[in-house]
């Protein structure tokens, strides 16, 4: 059963490994809602902790150690400092941002551990890993590369192969290598400690069914798991890099990642009351049930990607519900993906938009990438981001509707009313249906922003700014101004009041928009409650203008955008291509039939009906030769005329195009595919033979 009326709030959004940047499917898919959430709890006057921070352990860290060359060490320290900048530098208004690296989240992951080690709550086993006997260590299943059993892909993981998506097992690869030392592991005995999850299966399915109000995605895939029966699973792991297993002889063994990064949260509030008290105390009150009935309850939410429901809704609920002492989640709003231009965001082939590039090369949008997320967040399916539509977004509904609607109301009021809030007169009918409106879109703002459905809660944002821009249409001050001033007055009032109401029901996706308007408006200290007033401003209070709010953004901006992803991704897969290896072993003899010359092409022209040949007459320094030659889709036939080439004189003749080719021109293939010509480093006379 969800709680009803909680005292305070605990908020958490995923905690992201510390191992690359932040991209727009982080943000769509958790951080963009979960800090929308928190900025409505606090304007409606909730008490609350918003909580996140790096996952600085696991194998996907030193993966990216080893790739960049670096120690995981300085992988994370890396990224942390980037990932915490560019969160604050889109508002995202964490209380604390902190880091599963640090002391306390060791200690606390190693008592919490301990303690139901203690109570007996593991299984210890032994089971038959994988092991590479060259580097002297167990390996993690992404460690291991092997053919997939479902479609023979020779570069399968040993966790999934991500040809075909299956999940995998490490022993249920064919050939298995290490990709540590090309090795081919063995397999060895070793001991882990196991989360019954199996005999807890009844306690988790009455706690999952007590919530059926979750999402549908987020409930649904919690059945399927349940469904398919609960396995045991190892909370410890054979490796080097992680949390020590608070046990005797377990040399080389450390929490399972998924054991410790959830207990993140709870050590990251620890931290931060340490930072701003000089003391954890008191940090039960945000994770235990209080033991005076009077202290009220505490309401824990996790907002995080669909990829981590299983954790946040079974695994550790399983572990806090063996601890005993913990409350567990009340809502876990998972999002959907989000995809990019047609394909699935991806780290690792470089296609996605990152936001540290973002916030540079698209200064002071930090409203428009929070709206467009917001309005296209993948919260019942997934969803797709297009540099068009955040183009169109921007320019139709941020410029058009609600920049457009405030700038009126301000650039009028300067114009008729002496920039100061005027009086409202008599109301006429329109002004009362104006005004009702006004009163009741807060709370049905607030019930989408409770209910997680920030798509909603921005539409009626819009809504709003569109009951604005058509109050003015129709009430039309700028010809009323000639006829009967006063009524002005009462037009701009209304419309000013509307602006005010606006700015703090947005506030939560808008921040800083919002922020320009109250300063222009003189608005300070107002909160939810406040929204939907008709008198929030006062009659003669000051209205500034401001710099337009939004700005219209120009098909080049876009245009430049989709081209660096395009680059990105060729780049990407240049950078996957590798060196051939070196055919079969010969003997000089074989090498020494080969007749190589210097040669000049004299002549060049297209083959008639052939995309790939060039026919070429040559000098041999003998003779002159016809030689068809497939390079026509990477030369032009006026460019290659007087090139010097290498040519292999004794080939036998072969007919091509009903056209005969006598010998053949070797060319150099680069990385890209593309085609050069190879050629001697001094004016080599033609004929000129190459051993
Ligand atoms: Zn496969």
């Amino acid at each position: 059963m969800p709680i009803s009326n909680p005292e305070r709030y605990t908020v958490t959004a995923a905690l992201i490994y510390a191992n690359g940047p932040i991209h727009i499917g982080h943000l769509a898919g958790c951080y963009v809602p979960a800090d929308i959430y928190v900025r409505y709890l606090r304007s409606s006057g909730r008490e609350v902790a918003f909580i996140s921070g790096t996952d600085e352990h696991g194998v996907p860290i030193t993966i990216r150690a080893k790739k960049e060359g670096l120690t995981p060490q300085q992988v994370v320290d890396k990224y942390y400092e980037q990932i915490d900048a560019s969160f604050k530098s889109l508002g995202i208004s964490f209380d604390i941002y902190s880091r599963t690296s640090k002391p306390i989240h060791h200690e606390t992951s190693r008592e919490i551990f301990r303690d139901l080690y203690d109570k007996k709550v593991f299984i210890e086993e032994t089971t038959e890993q994988y092991y590479d006997e060259t580097a002297q260590q167990f390996l993690a299943d992404r460690y291991i590369v092997g053919t997939c059993p479902v479609c023979a892909n020779p570069n399968a993981y040993g966790d999934q192969c991500e040809r075909c998506g299956s999940t995998l097992s490490p022993l249920e690869l064919k050939d298995p290598r290490s990709t540590l030392s090309g090795a081919k592991p063995v397999l060895k005995a070793t001991k882990n400690w196991y989360l019954p999850l199996d005999k807890m299966q009844p306690d988790i399915e009455a706690y999952v069914n007590g919530h059926s109000e979750w999402k549908t995605n987020v409930f649904g895939q919690c059945q399927s798991w349940l469904k398919d029966g609960l396995k045991p699973r190892a909370m410890t792991r054979d490796l080097d890099w992680g949390i020590k297993v608070p046990v005797e002889d377990t040399e080389g063994k450390v929490l399972y990642v998924w054991f410790e990064a959830p207990i993140g949260y709870i050590s990251a509030t620890k931290d931060w009351l340490i930072q701003k008290n000089g003391t954890a105390d008191g940090w039960q009150k945000w994770w235990q049930p209080a033991k005076d009935a009077s202290a009220g309850e505490t309401k824990l939410v996790h907002f995080i990607g669909k990829d981590n429901i299983v954790f946040h809704c079974i695994i550790f609920p399983a572990m806090l519900m063996a601890e005993g002492n913990y409350i567990l989640a009340d809502n876990v709003p998972a999002n959907e993906f989000m995809n990019l231009e047609g394909d699935k965001i991806s780290t690792s082939r470089n296609w996605a938009v990152w936001l540290h590039e973002y916030l540079e090369e698209l200064p002071d949008k930090q409203d428009v990438l929070r709206y467009v997320l917001t309005a296209n967040a993948p919260e019942t399916k997934d969803s797709e981001f297009t540099w068009k539509d955040f183009q169109t977004r921007n320019n139709s509904e941020l410029v058009g509707i609600y920049g457009n609607f405030i700038n009126r109301a301000v650039v009028l009021t300067q114009k008729f009313c002496d920039g100061k809030v005027p009086q409202r007169g008599e109301l006429q009918d329109i002004d009362r249906v104006a005004l009702d409106e006004l009163a009741a879109f807060p709370a049905r703002i607030a019930e989408s922003m409770e209910n997680y459905r920030f798509r909603e809660a921005l539409a009626l944002i819009m809504d709003l700014a569109r009951t604005g821009n058509k109050y003015l249409a129709d009430t039309q001050p700028w010809h009323a101004i000639k006829t009967e001033p006063e009524r002005v007055n009462t037009i701009l009032n209304i419309a000013l009041q509307i602006s005010a109401t606006l700015s703090i029901v947005s506030e939560p996706v808008l921040p800083f928009t919002s922020a320009k308007i109250q300063e222009q408006l003189g608005l300070s200290d107002k909160n939810w409650q406040d929204a939907g007033n008709a008198d929030l401003l006062a009659v003669g209070q000051p209205v500034l203008e401001g710099k337009l709010l939004f700005e219209k953004i120009e098909d080049s901006v876009i245009e430049k955008q989709v081209q660096k992803l395009h680059d990105a991704k060729r780049q990407n897969e240049l950078e996957g291509k590798t060196v051939l290896p070196v055919k079969p072993e010969i003997q000089y003899d074989d090498f020494s039939k080969m007749d190589i010359r210097i040669a000049t092409i004299l002549e060049a022209e297209n083959v008639p009906k052939s995309k790939k040949l060039l026919k070429l007459l040559i000098d041999i320094g003998s003779e002159q030769r016809t030689v068809l030659s497939g390079i026509s889709e990477h030369f032009k036939a006026e460019e290659v005329i007087g090139k010097k080439v290498l040519y292999l004189a004794n080939l036998a003749p072969r007919k091509m195009m009903g056209m005969e080719s006598h010998g053949m021109i070797l060319m150099a293939e680069d990385r890209d595919g593309s085609l050069a010509f190879v050629q001697p480093g001094k004016d080599v006379w033609n004929g000129g033979t190459v051993n």
